[in-house]
């Protein structure tokens, strides 16, 4: 058997959607335990909804997410290009061979028409559909009807018997409705998705395509242009549309988890990411739910996909994500948590010192670098809410014997400080710890959440600590 080849078709049409990272990880499970190749082609003949610098956010976050591709626009391999608007002259031989068999008909109706039409379907709430006014018309003679435009659109002829029914990996037997007669060459001359789909698919060697559930329908018409075409279909595998915990679908606009750079931003692990979208419908035989990719591409079978709509439950992710963090080796985590802080020379040296502090009480990357960012940062400014309650002029007395206490520290250490403040604040002035050491905190990290507090102030070193203690007590 040839080896298995599977490819995901993202279209750079704004910021990667997480379900391209979903099939991606899916595809590769797949590929990975059968031995075989994965591609990456970039689907952009959707010129409207074009965007420039998206496909390199497609290739930044799955290789961000470890999730790499062995042929693609940036890689190249032997069925390039990978990129369809660098493939037009691949489609037109099919669409001539279509036309020229009667699978296709050209039709020159305006959008204005076109729309028109539908709504008088809807009004007499009949199916909607292309009407086929210009199927079996010459130009010319379409030409003397109403609603004609000079650059034609190609559709295919959809039979009364067109097969609706098809074999899916995930899915078994999968009905689909009956298509209208789709357009597949558009009239500024690209092939629509449904024509460059097959025709890439096949000319790739794609084995099986998986893509999202939404595709389903559209599939009767791929198995059509397949058979027109003469040629072998490949396997599909619908996989279940991700949903928002109200069970909406997800989408950009209602949810930022839908956009990939999203989760780099949040400092999401790409393992935690990879096990939870793995968990997005699949189950591993013992019923763990913290696996590693390799765990789920050994045992991997596509009969352990649920079709049913996974729910994508960020509190989940949040539990898997802190769960990854607290079992990492704490110089590994160090690492993470200075590359997403950005911090170089002594400033990572800094935060290195500090991740052991942090490791216990973050979900994510991002509240590591709001607990860290006092001791790195150039412009250190205290939290505004957090200043009005715990800075008051109330609190000068609390803030002044601290500051004494911190100067006559007898050393530098996270002990000493504590023992000083210890004493200066609850055995002298007879406060309670949270209202002794509140002010401090808030003066010294600019907040009422951080690292423990004594070993904050040792990082931090006496001169800037002082310096902090000073503008809270002069402001
Ligand atoms: N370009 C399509 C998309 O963005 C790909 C669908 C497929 O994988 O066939 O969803």
């Amino acid at each position: 058997m040839s080896p298995v080849r599977l490819r995901v078709a993202p279209s750079p049409t704004g910021d990667p959607h997480v379900g391209t990272a979903y099939v991606s990880l899916f595809d590769l499970a797949f590929v990975r335990q059968q031995g075989g190749q994965f591609v990456l082609r970039v689907e952009d003949t959707d010129r409207a909804r074009f965007r420039e610098d998206s496909e390199q956010q497609i290739y930044d976050t799955l290789h961000w997410l470890g999730l790499d591709w062995d042929e693609g626009p940036d890689k190249g391999g032997p069925f390039a290009p990978y990129r369809q608007s660098e493939r037009l002259d691949t489609y037109r031989p099919a669409v001539e061979k279509l036309l020229a068999d009667g699978r296709a008909y050209h039709c020159w109706c305006t959008t204005d028409r076109l729309a028109e039409m539908r709504t008088a379907q809807q009004k007499a709430k009949q199916p909607t559909g292309y009407d086929r006014l210009c199927y079996g018309k010459t130009r010319e003679q379409r030409a003397e009807l109403p609603g004609f435009s000079e650059t034609p659109v190609v559709r295919m002829l959809i039979p009364d018997d067109a097969p609706l029914v098809f074999d899916d990996l995930i899915r078994g037997e999968t009905h689909a409705p009956r298509p209208d007669d789709q357009v597949i060459l558009k009239a500024d001359g690209f092939p629509t998705y449904h024509l460059a789909v097959v025709v890439d698919d096949h000319l790739m060697d794609i084995t099986h395509v998986v893509r999202g559930e939404e595709w389903i329908s559209s599939t009767p018409k791929h198995i059509l242009l397949y058979e027109w075409l003469g040629w072998e279909r490949p396997a599909f595998a619908h996989m279940p549309l991700l949903r928002n915990v109200d069970k909406s679908k997800i989408s950009k606009r209602k949810n930022p988890a839908a956009r990939l750079t999203w989760f780099i931003e949040e400092g999401y692990l790409p393992e935690a990411l990879r096990n939870f979208l793995a968990l997005m419908g699949y189950s591993m035989p013992d019923g763990g739910e913290v696996f590693t990719f390799d765990e789920m591409a050994a045992g991997f079978d596509w009969s352990r996909v649920n079709a049913v709509g996974p729910v994508f439950d960020l509190d989940k992710l949040g539990w898997l994500n802190g769960h990854y963090i607290r079992e990492m080796p704490v110089a590994e985590l160090a690492e993470r948590v200075v590359a997403y802080m950005g911090v170089t020379g002594d400033k990572a040296e800094l935060v290195r010192r500090a991740t052991p502090l942090v490791q216990e009480r973050m979900a994510v990357l991002r509240e590591a670098r709001e607990m860290l960012e006092f001791l790195v940062t150039d412009a250190f400014a205290v939290e505004p809410a957090a200043g009005e309650k715990f800075l008051g002029v109330e609190q000068r007395p609390t803030l002044q014997a601290a500051r004494d206490a911190i100067d006559g520290a007898d050393e530098w250490s996270a002990a000493a400080i504590e023992a000083a403040l210890r004493h200066a604040l609850v055995d002298e002035l007879g406060l309670k710890p949270k209202h002794a050491f509140g002010p401090v905190r808030v003066a010294v990290t600019g907040r009422t959440v951080s690292p423990p507090l004594f070993e904050s102030i040792e990082l931090l070193g006496k001169t800037t600590t002082l310096a902090r203690l000073d503008q809270a007590l002069s402001g």
